[in-house]
């Protein structure tokens, strides 16, 4: 029998990928997501979709009575470091909140098994590649969710036996065209932004700070493909048959600047990319760069679109063809 599969936040770029990758390798898979920044096109046919909040309990109690999931992957939550700034309420409410509802309530209805979307985030920067013992230490709201989520499941792993993964992704990025690209509303995030100047749609790209103590004085960070992120979703999805918790890095250990992507999408789009230098967005680290030696020991992940160049041509590729994002 297929696994049935629980996807949180499935409307979104990355939980859509995944979803998608998920229905190739067989997985019965439900999307389920409130659509506040998901986008219901972006998820595949194949997939079931419920129209639902992770902090409306009663409806993940109907969910759950309804059909009996194998596991959760849980993507559903706010992403934007600098936004987590400003209003802290709104990410503890719907991080914090939201994943406690919703696994208290899977593991009340008998699923023992939750991947979690977990950040770079949660760690204190550092200037050599970070591994799962480095030191805690979120420079921003978001990344304190993350790490206060992990928290919850690790004591849910302790008392009740529930089973999770705690991904530590990077920076996601890229595309999977024709289909699904990253497209957020409002845009927040680099690369899309960087590639809407490319377009025209954008004067120019402001780069938060040039007085960071790195090699060129712009923030550091370690991007890594959409689709590498879901080859490692299927990975630890099986890895929990074998163990009952799993803390790891998803990113492919090469630190690239604000500078050297703007540069580098210079390159790919063959667009004179416009950037002018801005004060410092609060809740940055100055570098986060992953040694992911565990994600690839103990699930035998192997990312295969290592190279930034190529990252960001697939998202230039499907920028191109979706100008207006979905
Ligand atoms: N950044 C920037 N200008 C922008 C957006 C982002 O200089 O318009 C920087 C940001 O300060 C960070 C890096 O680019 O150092 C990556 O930011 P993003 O928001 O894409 O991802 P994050 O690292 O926050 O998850």
């Amino acid at each position: 029998m297929k696994k049935r599969i629980f996807v949180a936040g499935g409307a979104g770029y990355i939980g859509s990928v995944v979803t998608n990758e998920l229905l190739k390798s067989n997985y019965q898979v439900t999307v389920y997501d409130n659509l506040s920044k998901g986008h219901k096109s972006s998820i595949p046919k194949n997939a079931k979709f419920i129209k639902g909040d992770i902090l409306d309990r009663r409806k993940l109690e109907r969910t759950f009575k309804e059909t009996r999931y194998d596991a959760i992957i849980l993507f559903a939550g706010r992403i934007e470091v600098g936004v987590s700034m400003e209003d802290p309420g709104v990410f503890y409410l719907n991080n914090v909140v939201g994943s406690f509802t919703l696994v208290e309530t899977a593991i009340a209805n008998g699923i023992k098994k939750i991947v979690f979307s977990s950040s770079a985030g949660v760690y204190a920067s550092k200037d050599t590649p970070l591994v799962e013992t480095d030191l805690i230490g979120p420079a921003s709201v978001y990344g304190h969710t993350k790490r206060i989520t992990e928290e919850v499941l690790s004591w849910y792993n302790k008392t009740l036996g529930l089973r999770y993964a705690a991904l530590r992704y990077f920076n996601a990025a890229g595309a999977t065209p024709p289909d699904r690209g990253e497209a957020h509303q409002p845009e927040t995030h680099l690369i899309p932004l960087v590639l809407q100047v490319a377009l025209g749609q954008r004067k120019n790209i402001k780069i938060f700070g040039n007085d960071y103590p790195t090699p060129d004085g712009t923030c550091v960070r370690d991007y890594i493909h959409v689709l590498d992120l879901a080859s490692a979703h299927i990975l630890a999805l099986k890895a929990l048959d074998k163990q009952d918790n799993l803390v790891c890095n998803l990113g492919n250990g090469e630190g690239y600047s604000v500078k050297e992507v703007i540069e580098t999408a210079r390159e790919v789009c063959k667009h004179e990319i416009k950037a002018i230098v801005a004060p410092r967005r609060p809740g940055d680290n100055a570098i986060l760069v992953a040694n992911a030696s565990k994600a690839k020991k103990i699930l035998g992940w192997k990312p295969n679109v290592p190279d930034l160049k190529d990252i960001i041509s697939s998202a230039w590729e499907w920028h191109k063809s979706h100008p207006k994002g979905y």
